[in-house]
């Protein structure tokens, strides 16, 4: 089905758009839609949160700080993401593109980013806000449930599970993570509309933004943000 949608907008390849950032409020669905168009045009995708959570299961030094950070619905420190990063945007699998989710979130995570991309020569395509409303995403986080194994996300009200807390990919555990209870979500609204909120402007004045409707269906936004890039 979304194969089709792909099809329609056939002048887009990964050539067009290397360097991408998924942007957006909690639940807004960056992961979902950043991991589709990382399979379909083939660019390295990676989710600051799944580095960070996977730290926190390694139980490494920076998983230990940061897993009640996280579980508090704050943000980890910049100084500490843009490290991470650093490191990242250095390896060989992104030297010709990526797409990011979940960084940066901070203005001082996007001038840090500005700073990379200027040592490594290279400088981003597009930033796509994705947007939406308080109360749907925190409905919707509410029913998230991730793969401990393979980190896919299962909506247990929309998706047909095959086998009851299993993942319909790998099998492996489906779990709810600490920080999508309700009274956590909130918190992380709140540290977004303060903290994050401000990209779009910052964004916006680089012509990089391209605001798109976060609400609907995976299919529906998957389509307007086609729409946009192209
Ligand atoms: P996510 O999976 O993107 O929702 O991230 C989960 C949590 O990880 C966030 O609520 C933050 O506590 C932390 N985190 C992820 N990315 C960043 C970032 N770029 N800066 C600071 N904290 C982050």
């Amino acid at each position: 089905m979304v194969d089709s949608i792909y099809r329609r907008y056939s002048s887009l390849t990964s050539k067009t758009f290397m360097r991408l950032v998924f942007l957006g409020p909690p639940g807004i669905g960056k992961g979902t839609q950043a991991k589709m168009f990382s399979k379909k045009f083939d660019i390295p995708h990676f989710s600051t949160g799944d580095i960070l959570r996977s730290e926190i299961e390694q139980k490494s030094s920076l998983g230990l700080k940061a897993e009640s950070i996280i579980n508090s619905g704050h943000l980890v420190s910049d100084d500490i993401m843009l490290n991470i990063m650093e490191k990242r945007l250095q390896q060989d699998d992104v030297k010709t593109g990526y797409i990011l989710d979940g960084f940066p979130r901070t203005i001082l995570q996007a001038e840090g980013l500005d700073k990379i991309n200027k040592r490594l020569q290279q400088r981003l395509d597009a930033v796509i806000a994705l947007d939406g409303d308080e109360e749907t995403t925190i409905k919707r986080i509410s029913s998230r449930r991730s793969c401990r194994n393979c980190g896919a996300i299962t909506n247990i009200h929309i998706d047909s599970i095959k086998e009851e807390g299993k993942c319909n990919h790998c099998g492996g555990e489906l779990y709810q993570r600490d920080d999508d209870k309700p009274e956590i979500i909130r918190k992380r609204w709140l540290v977004y509309q303060n903290q994050t909120e401000p990209l779009i402007n910052y964004y916006r004045n680089k012509s990089l933004l391209l605001k798109v409707s976060g609400i609907g269906t995976i299919k529906e936004v998957t389509n307007s943000i086609l729409l946009e890039l192209e």
